[in-house]
């Protein structure tokens, strides 16, 4: 069987298309349109690229956009202060602290400041809890990618295998998670894993963040499986490449997404389903 390439970009582009007509109904039903709020410390050029990335995006579906740039040298009680200021507003509805801070603040003590109830990336302990113990929390907008991406391609997870390779707290452990809620069976595989290539060639679906450039090999894959690579990394010649040697798994895999234009684009169609879905919980609870 050929290998299906998924194309993120046209799904996040279905998805964005689907949030401009919800966030025009939630303006005309609310008078103004959601609030995103974006605190980015420092100068992190990457990190520039991807705050006007998410501006962009929410200027395309009609999301309001704030963002709080402080410098580099900004102290952690001055951004917990920023931060709690923006949990008390009414009109901010999405709060996100744009990753990685500088060393001398503790991104677990920032993320653990942000309103649950506002916590658009879903990275606060109480978003995180609600997912492991299955409630409805907000869900961090890769994992929630990965799985609408499994989703919307049509491939069923019931009593399938899944393996995720990697285990950080904002990808790896929130897509097994994910994984087990529809019934996959589910490895999650790290750097002290024995013989990776065995246990990666066991899953019907093999998702990969690990960070570690083509780390993934058609060793890796089992024939037929769906592989998804949430890897970018940036080569010493200027391109990204993922961690799944595209080239070679596309020969035995069954489903494989490319990087660029994979789970990349579902990460930003995510944050504004997160922030749309945050702004009509408030205003709803504010109703009620
Ligand atoms: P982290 O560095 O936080 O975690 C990497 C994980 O991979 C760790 O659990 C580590 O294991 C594991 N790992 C590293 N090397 C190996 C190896 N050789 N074999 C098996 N496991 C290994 O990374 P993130 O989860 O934050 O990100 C992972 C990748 O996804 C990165 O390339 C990142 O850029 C990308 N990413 C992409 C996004 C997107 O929107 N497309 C969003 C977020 C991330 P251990 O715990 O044992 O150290």
């Amino acid at each position: 069987m050929a290998c299906r390439i998924i194309d993120g970009k046209a799904i996040a582009a279905e998805i964005t298309q689907e949030l401009k007509g919800k966030v025009a109904e939630f303006t005309r039903r609310y008078g103004s349109p959601p609030l995103l709020s974006v605190v980015l410390v420092g100068d992190d050029p990457a990190s520039h690229v991807y705050v006007r990335r998410k501006e962009r995006a929410c200027g395309e579906v009609g999301i309001g956009f704030e963002r709080h740039h402080l410098p580099a040298g900004t102290s952690q009680a001055e951004l917990v202060e920023l931060v709690r200021r923006l949990g008390r507003r009414s009109d901010v509805d999405g709060i996100l602290v744009q990753l990685p801070l500088p060393d001398s603040i503790s991104e677990q003590a920032i993320l653990a400041e942000v309103d649950p109830a506002k916590d658009v990336d879903g990275f606060h302990p109480v978003n995180a809890g609600l997912l492991f113990t299955g409630g409805k929390g907000i869900v961090p907008g890769t994992p929630r990618g990965i799985l609408e991406l499994i989703r919307r391609t049509g491939i069923e997870l019931q009593g399938k295998e899944a393996v995720v390779v990697g285990r950080s707290n904002i990808v790896g452990k929130p897509t097994a998670m994910l994984l087990l809620q529809e019934n996959a069976t589910v490895t999650l595989a790290h750097s002290r894993t024995r013989d990776l290539a065995a246990v990666c060639r066991r899953a019907d679906v093999l998702v990969v963040a690990a960070g570690r450039p083509r780390l993934i090999t058609a060793e890796h894959v089992k024939p037929g499986a769906v592989v998804i690579d949430v890897g970018v990394n940036r080569m010493p010649d200027g391109s990204l490449a993922g961690d799944v040697d595209f080239e070679s798994v596309k020969e035995v895999a069954g489903y494989l997404t490319p990087v660029p234009g994979g789970v990349g684009p579902m990460t930003i169609a995510m944050l504004l389903s997160n922030t749309l879905e945050a702004a009509a919980a408030r205003r709803e609870a504010a109703g009620s």
